[in-house]
């Protein structure tokens, strides 16, 4: 079993035209591993934070014929697509081929870029169709036999009735019931997967009046690897989340039913919170009696996300902008804990059957 700590990188997006049009401030500055937020308010009030790494993706971008951002210049500052997958993409992808379980998860408030990261939009694609791209350009460049499956969480048929059911087991720990699993043989199908599911993500949001700014979404891709020759296999799962925003609801009043499940979702990311902080106070060697993992269905689900067995990158996204300020503070703080996380991940290897 290796130790390691959950490794943390943050990145800040470019302004909005919302931000733009009332003539915004960028309060965040990095320098290497530093990032520092400037209080609005008390310009000499700033907070630095160190992370694993952090990406300016603020300033310093054109956008080329293809409409693909990259820096303006070469070796320029903005952090592109491409150098956010070779920092924190690749590794995932290597973990898992080696056999470890991997987790990618992004946390920010709604419109700071936690879905440009991950899927990406257009020409600029994120980390999971990049991911799968070359997860599947290894396993044809890879002369064993190997096969490959994804879940697919969004299945229509069990969609209805109140969905799907977690089940705890011994040696799975805890996961979905019957979930559709959909065989995959290249990256183009994992994409059209994925399209489906943000359908279906939306289309769901819709039906529960809520925005699907407010649900979770979680990709996990099984990697079986047979190795025929050494009669091993080696299993492992990659879960990759692209979170609802970290941002406080905002009461509307309104609307009961947005309410409610503002309220639920809320409630997961306060759990998945309250984990991180229980979990960062046993990694300062505080005494911890207690970690609430079965407290919400998202800290069930990424339990070995969690201080278990798997290697975790976490990428935290900002807003630049002054009028963010108070949730660009409470998401780097929030990183900031889960930066201490030390989890324990071994090689999932067996003999073949
Ligand atoms: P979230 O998923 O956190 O709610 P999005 O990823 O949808 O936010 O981002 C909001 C908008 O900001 C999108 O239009 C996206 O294209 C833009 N954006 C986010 N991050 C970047 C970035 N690093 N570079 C360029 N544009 C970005
Ligand atoms: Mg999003």
């Amino acid at each position: 079993a290796s130790k390691d700590c959950v490794k943390v990188a943050v990145r800040v997006r470019p302004f909005n035209k919302r931000e733009r049009d009332a003539g915004s401030r960028c309060v965040i500055s990095m320098t290497s591993n530093n990032i520092s937020i400037q209080d609005p308010r008390n310009p000499q009030n700033s907070r630095t934070f160190t992370f694993n790494c952090t990406y300016w993706s603020h300033s310093g971008f054109s956008r080329n014929k293809d409409g693909l951002f990259v820096p303006e210049e070469a070796g320029g500052r903005y952090a592109d697509q491409t150098s956010v997958f070779l920092d924190l993409g690749q590794g995932i992808l290597d973990n898992a081929l080696q056999g470890y379980n991997a987790t990618l998860l992004a946390y920010g408030q709604t419109g700071s870029g936690k879905s440009y990261s991950m899927v990406g939009y257009g020409p600029n694609k994120g980390l999971i169709p990049t991911l799968c791209e070359r997860l599947f350009q290894s396993i044809r460049s890879m002369q064993d036999s190997r096969q490959c499956q994804v879940v697919d969480l969004l299945s229509k048929s069990n969609r209805s009735a109140g969905g799907l059911r977690v089940r705890e087991d011994q040696q799975r720990g805890f996961y979905v019931e019957g979930l559709r699993r959909v065989p995959c043989d290249s990256a183009v199908q994992v994409e059209q997967l994925m399209e489906q599911g943000t359908r279906t993500r939306t289309t769901a949001a819709t039906h529960m009046n809520a925005n699907s700014s407010r649900s979770h979404m979680l990709i996990i891709v099984q990697l079986k690897q047979i190795f025929s020759k050494e009669c091993i296999t080696k299993q492992s799962n990659i879960f990759l989340v692209d979170l609802a925003g970290s941002e406080r609801q905002r009461s509307s009043g309104s609307e009961a039913d947005r309410l409610k499940e503002g309220t639920a979702i809320n409630l997961s990311l306060t759990t998945l919170g309250n984990v991180i902080s229980a979990l960062a106070d046993m990694a300062l060697g505080k005494k911890v009696v207690h970690i609430p993992y079965r407290d919400s269905v998202l800290t069930k689900l990424l339990q070995s996300a969690l201080g278990g067995n798997s290697r975790t990158v976490m990428i935290a996204t900002l807003s630049p902008a002054d009028i963010c300020y108070e949730e660009s503070l409470s998401t780097l703080r929030y990183a900031e804990r889960a930066k201490r996380i030390q989890n324990k991940a071994v090689v999932n290897e067996s003999p073949t059957e």
